[in-house]
């Protein structure tokens, strides 16, 4: 098959689909990649490491597009690529069709295939290309918030870890799920004092006997959390109910009984957040204060660190890639449902109901 990568053009998007591990994977599968001049130079790789990997480099996004067969992506396809995609084509990448509609539009006026990162799902319910970046999102959750306890960075300029003789930070971490279980790991790793809320009991037994001794668990409430959240000093948002938007956790009024300086880092900012002070906000500029307390809602954190982010999705999906690269993505899709969860257009038709639900187009 015939592969296409081109460079990511989304704002500060420096993830690139494939690396030059990837392309040396599907080149030695019998396959072409042309991957565009440059689109590894964000996540550290250069041209000459894809060329020593077997890739072809073309110096422009129309020519990768008009040459593959199958493009590989990071984000979804933007304005000005929706002209370069062809019937036929089949693109593999995040869509999050459902809340963009001229996106889904675009790809249903096209007549490609569109098979989705975020809803390839397996038998457990579980997505195997949104988890990687969960990873990333919930260790890197504690670096932010540690950085904005600094006092320079109007935090309440407290060391996470502490030191002899003075009391660690308390960090609480409501959800404990891939965000809130990596971010508990690596603040506990720090020497923090750690407490991670949820409703599903299940979930808090396990943790409860994987995680160090310096972190606890606490069923999620109202009352617990207005409790908990009057002595901790760093909060992270990591509560995920799937397909709906999140529950507010922390209200307006909880604000007032936290201490001057406590942070916020709202991950789950991408799907409303759980915390009600919260909205968007970019890695130019990350964080905003609501009575003294520091707000980080970056909707794209893995941004930051693309290296890691990169290596991280890939590791994900290149399987994926490979299998649909070796059968086709109708024989691969007809053998795993898994994949197949990932069909949103085929063909120019939407096949996955929650798109076509979102803006009444028919199924
Ligand atoms: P997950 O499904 O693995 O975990 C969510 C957890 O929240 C579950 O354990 C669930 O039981 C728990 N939960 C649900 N309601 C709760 C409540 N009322 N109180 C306490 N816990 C509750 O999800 P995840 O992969 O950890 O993702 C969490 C969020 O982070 C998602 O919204 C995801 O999109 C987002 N995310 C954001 C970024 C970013 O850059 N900002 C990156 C990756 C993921």
């Amino acid at each position: 098959m015939i592969i296409g990568v081109p460079k990511e053009i989304k704002n500060n998007e420096n993830r690139v689909a494939l690396t030059p591990a990837g392309t040396q994977e599907l080149v030695k599968n019998g396959h072409t990649v042309f991957v565009q001049s440059m689109a590894g130079a964000g996540s550290g790789f250069s041209d000459e490491q894809y060329t020593l990997a077997g890739a072809q480099i073309i110096n422009n996004a129309a020519e990768v597009f008009a040459k593959a067969e199958m493009i590989i992506k990071v984000k979804e396809p933007i304005e000005q690529e929706y002209k370069l995609i062809r019937k036929d084509q089949l693109i593999f990448t995040y869509f999050h069709f459902a809340s963009y509609e001229p996106l889904t539009n675009a790809m249903v006026e096209s007549g490609a295939t569109c098979l989705a990162y975020e809803t390839v799902e397996r038998s457990d319910r579980s997505l195997p290309l949104l988890i990687p970046m969960s990873e990333v999102a919930g260790r890197m959750s504690i670096q932010e918030g540690a950085k904005y306890l600094e006092k320079p960075l109007k935090g309440r300029g407290i060391l996470l870890g502490g030191v002899p003789g003075v009391k660690p930070a308390k960090v609480l971490v409501l959800g404990g799920g891939v965000v809130g279980t990596n971010a508990a790991k690596i603040a506990a790793g720090m020497g923090a004092d750690v407490t991670i809320m949820d409703i599903n009991l299940d979930r808090l037994r396990y943790l409860d006997d994987v995680m160090p001794k310096n972190v606890h668990t606490m069923i999620s409430n109202d009352y617990n959390v207005r409790e908990l959240v009057k002595d901790h000093d760093l909060i992270i948002g990591g509560v995920l109910i799937p397909g709906a938007k999140a529950p507010k956790l922390i209200t307006r009024d909880m604000l007032k009984t936290m201490r001057p300086g406590t942070v916020l880092v709202d991950v789950a900012v991408d799907q409303g957040g759980c915390i009600e002070t919260c909205k968007p906000t970019t890695h130019e500029d990350p964080t905003f204060i609501i009575d003294d307390v520091v707000h980080y809602c970056v909707a794209n954190m893995p941004g930051a660190v693309p290296y890691t982010s990169t290596l991280a999705l890939t590791n994900a999906t290149l399987p994926y890639a490979v299998r649909l690269a070796n059968k086709g993505w109708k024989k691969a899709c007809s053998e795993s449902a898994e994949l197949r969860n990932g069909l949103n257009v085929v063909n120019g038709d939407i096949v996955y109901k929650a798109v076509a639900d979102a803006f009444n187009l028919p199924y």
